[in-house]
Order: C-alpha cells, then sequence, then structure tokens
C-alpha cells in the first residue's frame, strides 16, 4: 500500500521575482535563497532544502504541488496503483530529480488539470538551520504535517475524490455553505497526515490555486504578521477568524501574484472522522472589494470563450 505522506514542496509561477521575494522574507517570514539560477529562487521554512520554489515565468498561478511518498518501495507501489488505475504519469530521470533536489520523481496531472510531482527523499539540510527572513517569535509548523495546506482547482468534486483515495489521501466534504440564492456550496477537504486537510477543492477562482496556508507555531507570529500586513496596506481577503474544520485562527491576504496566503495558528490535529459544518467559529468575513477582482477575471474568461 502506497500512499501520500505530506505536501512536501509546491511551485509557483510569478510574473515578477523581485517583488515576490520581498514579500517572502519580509512579510512571510519565509527564508529567501538564490541559488544563481536565473528566473528562480527557493523559499524555506525549516529544515528541507525548499518548500516553495518561485519560478519566473508570467503565470502568477500554481505550476505543481509536490506530493511525498515514504520511500523507494512505496515510489514503486504507487507506480503500480496509477498504472492499473490508468492514470498516466512520466517517471522523471535522474537529472530531473535533481533539479527538485529529490531522489525519485514522477509528474502526472489530478483530474482536473493541476500538475502533480510525486517524489521520496527530499534534500533535508540539518547543517543549515532555518534563517526566517524578518524576526520571528518562533518557528512555522511543518513537520510530520508537510508545509501547510492549499486549495486548488476543482471540475468534479466526485471525480476529485476517487483521484486522491486512490493516491492514499482520505476525507470528504467538510463544509454545506448555503448560498444567498438558496443552492449549497460544497467543499472536499483530503487529508494524509496528521494536519487535517492538506489538499481541499470547491471554492473557486480564475486560478489553479485559491490560497496556500502556512502555519505558526505562536500565536505571535500570527499578531505580528497582522500587524505587518497592516502596515505594507496589503489587502485582507478575509478577516481574521477561526475555521471550524482544522480549528485554525487565521487570516487571509494578496500575494503579489493576486491570490490569497493564509497565515495561520493554532489548528488542532486532524479527527480522521468525517463532520460537515455550515460556517465557521467566527470571524473570516469576505472583503468582496478584495476578492471581487478574481471573480471579475473569472466573468471575463467565461466570456470570451
Ligand atoms: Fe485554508
Amino acid at each position: 500500500m502506497s500512499a501520500i505522506t505530506e505536501l512536501g514542496y509546491m511551485a509557483i509561477g510569478v510574473k515578477d521575482l523581485g517583488r515576490w521575494k520581498a514579500f517572502a522574507g519580509e512579510i512571510l517570514g519565509l527564508e529567501v535563497v538564490d541559488e544563481g539560477e536565473p528566473g528562480r529562487c527557493y523559499l524555506r521554512m525549516d529544515f528541507w532544502h525548499h518548500r516553495l520554489i518561485l519560478e519566473e515565468d508570467g503565470s502568477d498561478d500554481l505550476q505543481c504541488l509536490g506530493l511525498r511518498v515514504a520511500g523507494p518501495e512505496e515510489f514503486a507501489a504507487m507506480q503500480r496503483v496509477l498504472r492499473d488505475g490508468g492514470v498516466s504519469h512520466q517517471i522523471c530521470s535522474r537529472a530531473e530529480a535533481e533539479g527538485r533536489h529529490v531522489l525519485e520523481m514522477m509528474k502526472l496531472e489530478d483530474p482536473n488539470g493541476n500538475p502533480l510531482e510525486i517524489f521520496h527523499g527530499p534534500h533535508v539540510q540539518y547543517s543549515k538551520p532555518f534563517h526566517p527572513g524578518r524576526r520571528m517569535y518562533g518557528r512555522f509548523a511543518t513537520g510530520s504535517g508537510g508545509l501547510g495546506h492549499c486549495i486548488i482547482r476543482n471540475r468534479d468534486l466526485d471525480a476529485t475524490y476517487r483521484f486522491y483515495r486512490l493516491l492514499g489521501m482520505r476525507g470528504g466534504i467538510e463544509y454545506r455553505i448555503p448560498r444567498p440564492d438558496g443552492t449549497v456550496g460544497e467543499a472536499l477537504f483530503m487529508h494524509c497526515n496528521d494536519r487535517d486537510h492538506t489538499i481541499a477543492f470547491g471554492i473557486g477562482g480564475s486560478k489553479r490555486i485559491n490560497h496556500v496556508m502556512i502555519e505558526a507555531e505562536r500565536f505571535d507570529d500570527l499578531a505580528y504578521t497582522y500587524e505587518l500586513v497592516q502596515q505594507r496596506n496589503i489587502p485582507v481577503g478575509i478577516t481574521l477568524g477561526k475555521h471550524s474544520n482544522d480549528h485554525q485562527y487565521s487570516f487571509y491576504f494578496l500575494n503579489p501574484s493576486g491570490w490569497l496566503i493564509e497565515y495561520g495558528w493554532g489548528a488542532r490535529p486532524a479527527s480522521h472522522q468525517s463532520e460537515y459544518y455550515q460556517e465557521d467559529f467566527y470571524g473570516h468575513q469576505f472583503q468582496p472589494h478584495v476578492l471581487t477582482p478574481n471573480w471579475e477575471a473569472l466573468d471575463l474568461q467565461k466570456a470570451a470563450e
């Protein structure tokens, strides 16, 4: 049995690498590592060589998610699972894997066209302790929970559920939110470790990615980040609040690519049992004047089709 164990890394395409580097270091507190590769830099959160890769490709969107399996046997078993499940995938060369700083890697797409890389053996640098891009009270909560979680593009919740079950993840519908027009919005959350969810679906936008959540170990870092975001006039898309599913206290703000960063603290471990909610504990008010540009882009795109 092979299963994804964590969201190990994420590659992000950006238009303005300089702005992103400043944002990642000065606002998020990530360590910015430039290894002299043109148009690319790495962002660290812990001992890993990187948790995020920034690529200046002009897309301002997700390039791919890096999903980890435990080791070489699980990597081989995952290939058999994909082959038996009729999922096309491409085993990467040693050079390609080395380019990602992992031992082995394969590429595939989920049913929504989101690019994935399944890998094992990340390069972990214990000789290079994490050095935050600006002052921090504590560290990022990664460990066995991976880098955090994300919400990515969805076209078909049932097909998405079946696909990520094949990858060994578990989950289900966690929110059923009544809309003013009488319909109900459903969101699907999949997990693979003690983090409540690692990849979620059902909340739209014009891009592949809606948001990525990174979690601070100390409340002070959430509050300090909130103050920095206010000082720099960075638009807050969803106000401070506490989620019903992961119990995370968090807020969402725009990154230089126009999608959202969720900065969180205080999540509970996954319950590993299904529950659903119609609303959060409190807070998390959507700010339409910030989020609207995305919806306009979506409508424009639809009109152009
Ligand atoms: Fe989230």
